[in-house]
């Protein structure tokens, strides 16, 4: 019983009301949500914000990974590898395809890499393959031999507390080690341990199809794009620490790239890859709804 109450807790299980097959994949689809992330926060409001139930009008069937909002890829991964294998249990689904938003991407390169056998694709929207700027600046920023240190590292963990609390299944945060394994060095030591898909060249493609595992990547290089996305300063900051190299904010275009780079700059920033906040993005800009489900037609396509 505790069990599947866990399970119920780990995932919101889709209500599948298909008005077409486009997006029909053969496995199902499971989303994993990045740093200071959630599932679907007070049971109502998706991270990935309106992408599941576009998902499923299109036929696929579709999991929210509610992974700790800040810790190390090692513990988000454990906890995705642990949380997809109660899943192919209760619903017999034997392999999932992974679509991961920045550092989620990290947590399913890992699950791809330990039990390829549970994994028929990972897809990394604005994932740090290669570390990011960013985390090695947060590193300095909460060093906690000093009290600045110690006292903005209070704070990172204070604001994912309470994105712990909105999602459905509250677990601790370190947001210092969430940021330690997602520094330039760090990345470095886990593509050693874990290469697939990760390109040879630091800005080419990496291989399709590892381990019987397929490989994609989205990316996007806008920084500010839209005036009253509360967001974009997190972005708008972030920018500071690339010296002028093309990011989104938060990752940089070469970084994203991972397998078969499906487009590495898109017009939206970090947040926009998952339409937050509230669908706030540049105008004219491709609809993320639209190319997420695109893409699960394109994993149909490929028989995933
Ligand atoms: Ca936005």
């Amino acid at each position: 019983m505790r069990l599947v109450s866990a399970l119920i807790c780990a995932f919101a299980v889709a209500a599948p009301a298909a008005a077409d097959d486009y997006a029909r994949t053969r496995h199902p689809i499971v989303l994993v949500h990045g740093m200071f992330g959630f599932d679907r926060a007070f049971g109502q409001y998706d991270y990935f914000l309106g992408i599941p139930h576009a998902l499923e009008a299109g036929g696929a069937t579709v999991y929210l990974a509610d992974l700790p909002t800040a810790n190390s890829t090692t513990v988000r991964g454990e906890e995705l590898l642990l949380r997809l294998d109660r899943l192919a249990a209760a619903t017999g689904a034997q392999r999932f395809n992974l679509i991961a938003h920045s550092q989620g991407a990290l947590d399913a390169r890992y699950v791809a890499s330990v039990r390829p056998d549970l994994v028929a694709s990972v897809t990394s929207i604005g994932g740090p393959n290669r570390g990011t700027p960013v985390a090695d600046a947060s590193v300095a920023m909460t060093d906690p031999s000093t009290w600045l240190g110690r006292l903005q590292q209070r704070l990172f963990d204070a604001f994912a507390s309470v994105l712990e609390l909105v999602s459905s299944n509250p677990q601790p945060v370190d947001v210092r080690a969430g940021m330690l394994s997602l520094t330039t060095t760090a990345v470095a030591q886990f593509n050693a341990l874990h290469p697939q898909g990760v390109p040879v060249d630091a800005c080419g493609e990496g291989e399709a199809v590892v381990d019987g595992v397929h490989y994609y990547a989205f990316g996007g290089t806008a920084i500010a794009t839209n005036l009253v996305d509360p967001t974009d300063l997190m972005t708008s900051v972030g920018n500071l620490s690339f010296a002028g190299a093309d990011n989104d904010g938060q990752v940089g275009r070469c970084s994203s790239h991972l397998g078969d780079v499906i487009r590495d700059n898109y017009p939206w920033n970090h947040w926009d890859e998952v339409n937050q906040v509230a669908g706030l993005r540049g105008w004219f800009t491709p609809d993320p709804v639209a190319v997420y489900r695109a893409h699960a037609n394109r994993l149909k396509s490929a028989g995933l």
